[in-house]
């Protein structure tokens, strides 16, 4: 039977590109197969949207010092910048110096040091910060959870949440130029591989047997003796009937079940450019990055230290969930809202100095569905669930199957990548 090629790789995300790149340098031949009409998934970087600069419709940050996002960055000699500027927040009427990202950090070490088993948030929160006394830390910790993890903190494993919640928080960096930057060097480095890239082919079902791949999308058939599997945690947890689901035959009922166990985290992210930057016009808020509040759309942020117009909002967790089906109309309209009681300024003035705003609400979003995946109580064991293969023959990847620090960022979805091509090189079908 005519072989297409040795390797499928399905998605070009991060970790699709990452991975084919490495199985190509040890000598596969490869094909990469993506649903969308462009490269990077999750990655998107916004040029000619009519915005001054380039936004960031997806991931934006580095946090941290992360190996394998800053190796890729320095080998293909692209620069990150620091991001700087005050956290801020608007609390009761009043914006104040936040010293951190979560607050009361230091009161969570030790009932989280001595818990002996897992539970959600929510219940950890319950069950050691119960009194009125806490109620603003449990109100920091769980809008932590649900901003930054995109999670919902009734289901969100809180041994998961541990380091996030207590360790200093790193620098955090932005791509000079754009997240696309890592995307297109692999794409090129790819290509120069001979990695074969077939863009706006969803596939639709795997059918395999131990060292045969045959892959049906909606274009064609493609024939390989692997295939490596990197698409969103919501892909792989559709039920088979579902329009984005993708079938397995001989069905993968334990990886379903695995995939199911994870927590899938929804954003809306608000990207709005002003005539000017009227944050700078008051002293307390000058020389904002971040402000966090409890307005419908919580968080914002700047361009700090760039000079910019742009302003970023952020509303994740169960609270994006409820707003999937909202129309623009009515998410801008919660945006000026928020930052008009923020910045105690007319929601008219705001939409008169608007001039130009794009939502990205991933939920909406085809071949994704989500923003990025969250641990749950038992989700560390379903992600390793995950990374074991099927008969040297189907593999999976994508930031939802990583297993350790960093989860639901670029760098769990390159660490994934890598550890699931160290897995296929160990088989060799001839
Ligand atoms: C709004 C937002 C903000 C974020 N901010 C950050 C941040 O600041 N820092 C950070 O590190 N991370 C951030 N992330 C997370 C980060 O973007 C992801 O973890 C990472 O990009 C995931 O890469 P991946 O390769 O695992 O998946 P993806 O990038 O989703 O790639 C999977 C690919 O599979 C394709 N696909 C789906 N179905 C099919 C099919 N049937 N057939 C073929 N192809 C298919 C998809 O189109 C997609 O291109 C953010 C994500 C979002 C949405």
């Amino acid at each position: 039977m005519k072989q297409d090629a040795d390797v499928i790789v399905v998605g070009a995300g991060a970790a699709g590109l990452m991975a084919a790149r490495h199985l190509a340098e040890a000598g596969r031949k490869v094909l990469i197969v993506e649903a969308s009409d462009r490269l990077g998934g999750r990655i998107n970087t916004m040029f000619s949207a009519g915005f001054q600069n380039l936004v960031e419709a997806g991931a934006e940050f580095i946090h941290g010092e992360l190996p394998f996002t800053i190796q890729l960055l320095k080998e293909a000699g692209i620069s990150y910048i620091p991001m700087s500027g005050d956290l801020l927040q608007y609390n009761k009427g009043e914006i104040q110096e936040q010293s951190d990202f979560i607050e009361h950090s230091q009161k969570l070490e030790k009932p989280l040091n001595d818990l002996a088993y897992d539970m959600p948030v929510e219940d950890f929160l319950n069950n050691f910060f119960s009194g009125q006394e806490h109620a603003e830390m449990r109100n920091s910790v769980t809008r932590f959870v649900e901003s930054y993890e995109a999670a919902d903190a009734k289901r969100a494993s809180i041994m998961a949440m541990k380091g996030d919640l207590t360790e200093d928080d790193d620098e955090q960096y932005r791509v000079d130029g754009g997240y696309c930057r890592i995307i297109n060097y692999l794409a090129e480095k790819c290509e120069a591989l001979g990695c074969m890239i077939r863009l706006s082919d969803p596939v639709r079902e795997v059918h395999w047997e131990e060292g045969k791949v045959k892959l049906y999308t909606s274009a064609t058939t493609y024939h390989a003796k692997q295939v490596l599997v990197t698409v969103p945690i919501t892909i792989l947890q559709a039920l088979p009937d579902s329009e984005y689901a993708i079938k397995f035959q001989p069905s993968l009922g334990r990886k379903w079940q695995a995939a199911k166990m994870l927590g899938a985290g929804m954003v809306i992210k608000f990207l709005l450019e002003f005539k000017t930057a009227f944050w700078k016009q008051n002293n307390e808020t000058k020389n904002m990055a971040f402000i966090f509040s409890d307005e419908t759309v919580p968080t914002w942020w700047t361009q700090a230290p760039k000079e910019s117009t742009l302003l970023t909002g952020w509303l994740a967790g169960p609270n994006a969930g409820n707003r999937k089906d909202a129309s623009e109309d009515v998410l801008l309209t919660d945006a000026l809202h928020s930052l008009a009681n923020i910045f105690k300024l007319s929601p008219a003035f705001l939409k008169e100095q608007l001039s130009k705003w794009h939502i990205a609400n991933w939920q909406q979003q085809p071949f994704t569905y989500c923003a990025y995946s969250y641990a749950t109580v038992g989700g560390h064991e379903a992600a390793k669930e995950l990374n074991i293969p099927e008969a040297g023959t189907v593999f999976f990847a994508g930031e939802a199957t990583h297993v350790g620090h960093a989860a639901g960022t670029v760098e769990a979805a390159l660490a994934s990548a890598l550890y699931a091509v160290k897995e296929m090189l160990k088989t060799n079908f001839a």
